[in-house]
């Protein structure tokens, strides 16, 4: 997302000094975080300071295939498939940091992601990972699980979710890729579109119908790459162009039945569930984004002087920063009350509960983002529409902004989906009170 320079590579470890650049507790006290997610924190700042060069990586327009090999050796991949719990059984794969997996939780996820993000490109290459992942490991058989989970995780095979396709987007339940039993196998047809890390990835957890129309036809089957009738084509999309966008095609494609995801025609709810960590992933990433402008502008707003003195000596230019800073404190408070809640909950009523307060969080990210990239690139002027220089952190933020409000379920659709889940909660909560 944003560009990371040299010049922003010689901030201290200790984060900016700029009023809202960090979250407030690394300076102040807070409930939730403890020294584990402190030192998170500085590995991971330090790992990307190391190994991150998006100019480079852009210049070129892909990420070197040997930095996946090393996030595989530091420790990255394994919290990035698992999110805010890694299980026992995976506990001998190396975790950053030297964190132990009994300890690993929904804070570490969102430390680990806030600082990647800094790393503006790096995460593109994980997209496919932390929206993939998750189904294979939670509702795959353990033959499976097995078989594909170790090359995932050991960075050899790279995995990415496919669901959308050219008719069938916020409507899930349209699908129209199907594919249909034939002895052992499924024979794969239909077409998949925007698929982030599509045209590099090894495997495509897919949405398919495999029985009748609507939600209770679909299922989740892994589909290798690399098999006859498959054909990928990169989609250029306007930002985040690391992201490999892809367009894929299956033609008369023969998956063995093995590779089916939990049971027949029940993908519908395990997709569902597998949106709420991507939600509230896109929640950190607008975070760190808001942050990043907010960081960029107010060192700007410090040296700029026009009329006579600096820009933030203007009482109006205060006032955007202010209405800013208040947007981002209050959308980090509610995304750490989530991440809370969910670590106290169990995977089912963590959905059951979150679900809809997950796709109101994302959408007031996506609002915040929005709010503060646009104020941003009106105080940094000609600045916050250039590629290079001071503003060109703010500028790839705002291009990019977009990206935070239609992936993962756009606006709209989210809304509504909030206000759904709470009356269905709501209505449950009256019934079970008028029994008693
Ligand atoms: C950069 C990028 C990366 C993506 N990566 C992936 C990926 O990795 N895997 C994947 O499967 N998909 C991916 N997508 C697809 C993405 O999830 C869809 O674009 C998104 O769900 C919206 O679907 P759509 O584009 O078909 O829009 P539509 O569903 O056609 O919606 C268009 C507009 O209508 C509104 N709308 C739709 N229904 C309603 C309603 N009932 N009430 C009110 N308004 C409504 C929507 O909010 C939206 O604003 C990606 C998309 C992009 C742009």
């Amino acid at each position: 997302m944003s560009a990371f320079t040299a010049e922003h590579k010689s901030h201290s470890f200790e984060g900016s000094l700029m009023p809202w650049a960090e979250p407030s507790w690394h300076t102040r006290p807070s409930p939730y975080y403890n020294d584990s997610h402190r030192h998170l924190r500085d590995v991971i700042r330090k790992w990307v300071v190391d190994n991150v060069d998006t100019e480079t990586w852009e210049a070129a327009g892909e990420v070197p295939r040997s930095i996946y090999h090393k996030c595989a050796a530091d420790g990255l991949l394994v919290p990035i498939s698992f999110g805010r719990k890694i299980p026992a059984e995976y506990a001998n794969y190396p975790i950053i940091g030297g964190i132990k997996a009994e300890d690993w939780d929904g804070f570490h996820d969102f430390v680990l992601w806030d600082e990647l993000y800094r790393g503006g490109a790096i995460s593109s290459i994980f997209v496919g990972l932390t929206v993939g992942a998750p189904p294979l490991r939670e509702y795959a058989s353990p033959e499976l699980k097995a078989e594909i989970l170790p090359q995932i995780l050991n960075g050899e095979k790279r995995i990415c979710l496919a669901i959308t396709e050219p008719s069938a987007g916020s409507d899930v339940r349209n699908i129209t890729t199907t594919a249909e039993k034939d002895g052992d196998v499924y024979v794969v047809n239909g077409e998949k579109k925007w698929i982030t890390n599509g045209i590099f990835s090894d495997y495509f957890m897919t949405a398919v119908r495999t029985g009748g129309s609507g939600a209770g036809g679909i299922s989740m089957l892994l589909i290798n790459r690399h098999l006859p009738g498959i054909k990928c084509r990169k989609i250029e999309i306007g930002a985040g162009k690391l992201s490999a966008t892809t367009y894929i095609t299956f033609e008369d494609v023969r998956v063995p039945a093995k590779y089916l995801i939990g049971q027949e025609n029940a993908g519908f709810r395990l997709i569902m569930s597998n949106f709420n960590h991507e939600r509230l992933w896109i929640v950190f990433q607008a975070l760190r984004g808001a942050r990043t402008c907010l960081e960029d502008a107010m060192k700007w707003a410090q040296k700029r002087e026009v009329f006579g003195t600096v820009l933030i000596e203007q009482p109006v230019v205060r006032h955007k920063f202010g209405l800013c800073a208040k947007k981002v404190e209050g959308l980090q408070a509610w995304t750490e009350q989530v991440v809370y809640e969910l670590d106290q909950l169990s995977e089912a009523e963590g959905n059951r509960l979150l679900g809809g307060v997950t796709a109101l969080l994302k959408v007031e990210a996506g609002m915040v983002g929005k709010f503060v990239a646009d104020e941003c690139v009106k105080i940094m002027g000609g600045l916050g529409l250039t590629k290079t220089g001071q503003g060109s952190r703010i500028e790839a933020i705002s291009r990019g902004v977009i990206g935070l409000i239609v992936p993962g379920g756009s606006e709209d659709v989210m809304i509504d989906l909030g206000v759904r889940e709470a009356l269905k909660l709501s209505r449950a909560q009256q019934k079970a009170a008028a029994k008693l």
